[in-house]
Order: C-alpha cells, then structure tokens, then sequence
C-alpha cells in the first residue's frame, strides 16, 4: 500500500479502500514507540470540562501538564471567564516523595477564597496516581468545608487513551447532575451534548433549536455553567455531537434518568439540516417545531448556497486529508468536502471505534486510505502519496501540513471562527478556498516535480 515501513504492530490500523479485506483494529491503547497524535487521558477530561467557565479547573501534577491551557483551546463564555485561568498544584520532588494531599488542600482552599467558583474539578495527572494521593477524600474534606461540589476527575494521563479522559470528565459531570431545579423545564427541551463552543458555534446552534421552538436546558459544556448542568437531568432528549466524547454521559444519563438520546452533527449542510429534522421529529407530537424547522432550514440553505456553488467552481476535483479526534466528525467532513467538489483521499481519527470505521469505509472513495490512532510519518506519507491538496487536523497536524506544503485547516482547538452549522459551512468553504488555491504552493517540491 505505501512506500514506507508501518511499524508491524500498526498494520491493521491502516487500511486502502478496495484492496484487501477490511478487518481493521481499533480501540486501544497506542502503540508504544509509534509516537501517537493523540492527547493523553488527562487533556481526555480536559477537553470536555474545561468549557464550564464559572467553575475552578485544578490539574493536581506537576506543572508541565498545566500547559494544556485555553489559549490551545480557547472555549468561549458569554460571561464567567474563570475557566480561563490555569491552576496547578505544581507538584515538586517533596510531594512525589511525602504525597501531595496536603498541597492539594491548600491550593484548593486559597483558589475557593480567592475565586468564589460554583465548583471545582481536580484533575489527576499521571504522578498522581504513582504516588497514590486520595484525590477523593481531598475533595470530599472541601467539599464539606466550602460548600460546593469539588470533583475529582480520574484522568491520569498513563491510565489509557484520551477515552478514558472523556469517560472521567462525564463521571464528574455525572455528579453534578440531578442536584439542580427542573420545574421551570419544558416538555420540548434538550440538553446539547458535546458541543464545546470554541468559536461560537453552540450559541448558533442554541438560536437554531430556540428558533424551532425547542428550549436547550443546557449545552454540555461550551459556553457551560455549574447549574445548567446541575439541572440536565430535567431535559427531555439529549442530543450528542461529540460522540466519543459524550456518549459516556448520554448513556448514564438515559440509564438513571430514562432521558434517550440521539446523535448529530452540525459540520456541513446535510448533517446540520438532519440534525435539526431529527430533533424535531422526536418532538413530532407539535407539528409546528416540524414547519418551523422546515423554514428555518430553507431560508439558511437558501443563503449560503450560492457563495458555495462560487467557491464549489474553483474547488472542483481538488483532494483532501481529514485527520481528526473524533470519526463522527470525519462523516461530515467527508459530505462537506463532497459538496465543494472535493475528495478525501486520506481519512483517519485518534478515537474511532469498529462501527465507525466501517461507516467511514462505506463513504470512502475507492483508494482511500483509512487510519486509526495515526503518527506524523504515517500522515505525512500519505499526504504526500495521495497528492493532498489540503489537510484538516488540529493544533498537532497543522506543522505537518506546513511542512510538506499542503494548504491547511484546523477543525479543532485552536480556531476563532465558527464553522458548525449553515453559516459556519460557508466559513469552513472560504477557509478551504483561500488555502487552497494560495499560489505558495505551485513551489512546494512534490508538486513541481508531477
Ligand atoms: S497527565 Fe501524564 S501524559 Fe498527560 S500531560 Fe501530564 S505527564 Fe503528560
């Protein structure tokens, strides 16, 4: 399939479309040596709760796991910014050898006075679970102190994949939830799960459910508060964006609550206009969610499409590498891209699972290449082999796409622009188009070279 070596152990989590039986593996820990793109369990959590911006994030290690801050993933507030600082116990060679409890408590009780969260969540980091610290009986002890819930997020970052990270943060937020006020709740509500809000794009798709008639109790977790997730439970369906994210939660909660749940996806016009007809056909019992939905999407559709079809003219034929987090997203890509008239000739996710990667095998183009849990050599190799004209990726991709001289997309942490729903669509085609068509790179040597 390639001209380079794939490390043996790795085989099976890469696969070309039409060339061999499709059995790949997927699901497990990276392999040691491959050096990984993916985040460790601890960013895992991080990712999905550092959005709630009224409480105190606190990472129990030592300092350099703190560097994962928000200026890598700049999640928006309406109001609290809390979320915006970065708090260590920057643990030091006493506490790896005495324990860092003592620490932790400290540093718990002065950031409380200092800060007035509506609650806390310690991160364990991976020498926290060497050394063994009692998280928990920690944030109890405050817990009973302060007065707010101060939650231990289990996510030392040894412990598995960036998974496991998602699976502690919906394990606090589980705590959370079911504590809070649902009388004022209506029948027609949902909470939105997964959606992070890093360029604005959850209060786009809040206005699109509200416009519907729809009320969102909460938005799990962009632009997110302590007590709208304490009253979630109140919802009547949860709508999952993310799903290797937030799925963890959306089952819990469907278990203990009988709340069920749907998946959606708001990249490109097809998913978001499914997304929203699914939602409101759930509430189908009101027909007028139905027409309003109907209108709504008609009168966004009919906005955005010509400048599309302008940008689609010069996109035609062009090829793409998408490499993301999650493979929910990389289904929408992939129709998102179809729809300016491109072609992901190379696919792959950090998280997918088996039911994902056969999903993406049947919306593949024969002669894709298909990877799970990639490294930078595998992704450069193949962009370069399937003459991508354009890579998607997050904060890790973004230097290999430099490197090589393939125009470049990020759909992940680090953006500012929204590109979820109808207008964020029109957003990610003029980003696409001004990378693409940049004349730099008619000099990028795999080019010149035919
Ligand atoms: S938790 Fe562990 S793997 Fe994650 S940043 Fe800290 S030291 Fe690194």
């Amino acid at each position: 399939m390639s001209s380079i070596p794939i490390l043996k152990q790795r085989e099976r989590q890469i696969h070309e479309t039409g060339t061999a039986p499709f059995e790949m593996t997927c699901d497990q820990q990276s392999l040691a040596g491959s050096v990984s793109q993916r985040a460790c369990v601890f960013c895992g959590s991080r990712v999905v709760l550092y959005p709630i911006a009224d409480a105190l994030h606190l990472v129990h290690g030592p300092i350099g796991c703190a560097a994962y801050t928000w200026d890598i993933r700049g999640a928006l507030s309406s109001g609290a910014q809390l979320h915006r600082m970065s708090f260590s116990t920057d643990l030091r060679e006493t506490e790896v050898i005495f324990g860092g409890e003592k620490k932790l408590y400290q540093a718990l009780i002065e950031l409380i006075d200092a800060y007035a969260p509506q609650a806390a969540f310690v991160y364990s980091t991976c020498i926290v679970g060497i050394i063994g610290d009692d998280v928990a009986a920690v944030c109890r002890r405050v817990t009973r102190e302060k007065g707010i819930p101060v939650l231990p997020v289990h996510s030392e970052g040894f412990k598995g994949t960036k998974k496991d990270g998602y699976k502690a943060a919906c394990d606090a937020l589980f705590q959370l939830l079911g504590t809070g006020d649902t009388r004022d709740i209506a029948p027609v509500s949902i909470n939105i799960l997964g959606e992070f809000n890093i360029g604005g794009e959850a209060w786009m798709i809040r206005d699109y459910y509200q416009r519907m008639g729809v009320q969102v109790v909460s938005v799990l977790t962009g632009d997110g508060r302590v007590a709208d997730v304490c009253r979630a439970h109140g919802a009547a369906l949860n709508v999952v964006q993310c799903s290797g994210a937030m799925t963890f939660l959306a089952e819990m909660m469907k278990e203990k609550y009988g709340i069920p749940y749907i998946r959606a996806s708001y990249f490109g016009i097809e998913d978001t206009a499914k997304a929203l007809y699914d939602v409101a056909a759930h509430f189908s019992k009101d027909p007028a969610i139905q027409k309003r939905t109907e209108e709504l999407v008609r009168a966004q559709v009919t906005a955005v499409v010509p400048e599309l079809q302008r940008i689609r003219a010069d996109l035609e034929g062009k090829r793409a590498a998408v490499y993301v987090g999650g493979a929910f997203k990389v289904f929408s890509l992939i129709k998102a891209l179809r729809q300016l008239g491109m072609q992901v000739v190379v696919a792959g996710s950090q998280t997918g699972n088996a039911d994902d990667y056969a999903t993406l095998r049947d919306l593949c183009d024969p002669g894709t290449v298909i990877l799970d849990d990639a490294n930078p050599l595998e992704l450069s190799r193949f962009v370069i082999e399937k003459r991508a004209d354009l890579f998607i990726g997050g904060v890790k991709e973004r230097p290999i796409a430099y490197k090589l001289g393939v125009g470049f997309c990020d759909h992940n942490h680090e953006r500012k622009t929204p590109l979820a729903g109808f207008e964020g669509m029109l957003h990610f085609a003029r980003e696409i188009h001004t990378t693409v068509t940049s004349p730099v790179w008619q000099f990028v040597p795999f080019r010149s070279e035919g």
